[in-house]
C-alpha cells in the first residue's frame, strides 16, 4: 500500500500517515509513506518519520491511502504514483474541494483527520502502540491549536486522554511542534508584525513576507509556520492574512478568521481552499498585484459573513 498526504505536511498531515503506516506494519502489510516535501523541523521527532520518502521505492501499488488531502494536486511530484494504484482511499476533515479517491472516508466536522483514523482503529480492534498515539496527538494537538481553536470537540479531548493512556507523548508533542522555534524564525516573525497592515476599521490585519525578508532572515517556509495565527489575536481582527514569498515567482498565501467568517471561500478564489477558519492559496503573481486582489477580496469577505 501507498501512503500519501498533502505537500507542506502539518502534525496532522504526517501524524495520521504515520500512524495508517504503524498499523499497516503490525496486520503486516507492506506499505510506504510518500510525501512532496521532507518533515518539516518541528515534526522530525514523529516516531517512524525516517520512512517518510519523496518517491516510492516500489513502482507499483494495488492500493493508495491519502490523508489529510482535499485535491490531488496538493499531492504534488508525489500524485503519479498514487495513479496506477486500483483504488484510492481517502480519510479526510477538509470541506472536499475536488473530492480525489474511490472510497472517501470525509468528516468535516472532526477537528483532524487523526480523529478520524482514530475511530477507524478502535472500531478495527487495533492494538494502538504508544508510537501510533504520538503521531495521531500530534495530529489532534496539531489541528485544534493545542485544544484552543473552535473546532475542538469533546470527542477530540476525549480521544486525546485515551491516546495519553496509551503511551502518546504530549510533552515531546507540545515542545518539539509549539516550542522549538529557529532564531531565524523568531527574527522573521518581527519583520511581519512591522509590515503588518489593519483595514476595515482593524477587523482585518495581513502582513508580508518577501523574498528579501526570507533571505536577510536566513529563513524558510517553514519558519512561518504558526504566524498567520499572532495577528489574528489581536481582538478587533476577525480576519488575518499572510502572504509571503519563500522563492522567487511564488507567492503562498495563509488565511485564518473568527467565527462565521469562512475564508476558505476566499482561498478557493484563488484556486486554493481549506476550512472556514483556516485556508490557504498560492498566487502565481508579482506580490503587489497578489497583495491587492487579496485584500480586496477580503474586505468582501468581512462585509458579507
Ligand atoms: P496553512 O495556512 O496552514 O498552510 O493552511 C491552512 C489550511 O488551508 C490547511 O488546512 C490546508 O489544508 C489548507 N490549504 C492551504 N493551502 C492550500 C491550497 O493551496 N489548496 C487547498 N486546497 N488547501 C490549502
Ligand atoms: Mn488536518
Amino acid at each position: 500500500m501507498l501512503i500519501g498526504t498533502h505537500l507542506n505536511p502539518d502534525g496532522d498531515a504526517l501524524g495520521s500517515a504515520l500512524a495508517m503506516s504503524h498499523y499497516l506494519d503490525q496486520i503486516g502489510v507492506q506499505n510506504e509513506v510518500v510525501c512532496h516535501h521532507v518533515p518539516p523541523r518541528n515534526l522530525r521527532f514523529l516516531p517512524g518519520v525516517d520512512r517518510l520518502r519523496q518517491q516510492p521505492k516500489e513502482e507499483k501499488h494495488d492500493l493508495g491511502i491519502l490523508l489529510d488531502l482535499d485535491s490531488s494536486d496538493r499531492l504534488g511530484n508525489t500524485a503519479p504514483y498514487f495513479a496506477p494504484c486500483e483504488r484510492v482511499i481517502v480519510i479526510d476533515h477538509h470541506v472536499p474541494h475536488e473530492a480525489p479517491g474511490d472510497l472517501r472516508v470525509i468528516d468535516t466536522s472532526a477537528p483532524a483527520t487523526a480523529v478520524i483514523l482514530y475511530r477507524l482503529l478502535r472500531d478495527l480492534d487495533a492494538a494502538i502502540t504508544p508510537a501510533m498515539a504520538t503521531c495521531l496527538l500530534a495530529g489532534i494537538v496539531t489541528d485544534t491549536g493545542s485544544f484552543r481553536f473552535r473546532n475542538t470537540t469533546p470527542e477530540s479531548m476525549v480521544i486525546s486522554a485515551a491516546l495519553l493512556d496509551l503511551g502518546g507523548d504530549l510533552t515531546a508533542v507540545s515542545e518539539e511542534i509549539f516550542q522549538s522555534k529557529s532564531l531565524a524564525s523568531v527574527r522573521l516573525l518581527g519583520r511581519m508584525l512591522e509590515a503588518m497592515r489593519l483595514e476595515s476599521n482593524d477587523q482585518i490585519a495581513w502582513s508580508a513576507l518577501t523574498i528579501q525578508d526570507f533571505e536577510e532572515a536566513h529563513a524558510r517556509d517553514e519558519d512561518t509556520e504558526g504566524f498567520v495565527n499572532e495577528m489574528l489575536f489581536i481582538t478587533s481582527v476577525q480576519i488575518s492574512a499572510l502572504l509571503r514569498e519563500p522563492k522567487a515567482g511564488k507567492i503562498r498565501c495563509s488565511l485564518r478568521s473568527r467565527g462565521e467568517f469562512d475564508v476558505a471561500s476566499v482561498a478557493r478564489a484563488f484556486g486554493g481552499g481549506g476550512h472556514v477558519n483556516a485556508a490557504g492559496c498560492t498566487f502565481d503573481l508579482p506580490m503587489a498585484e497578489a497583495q491587492s486582489l487579496l485584500v480586496e477580496k477580503l474586505k468582501t469577505c468581512l462585509g458579507s459573513s
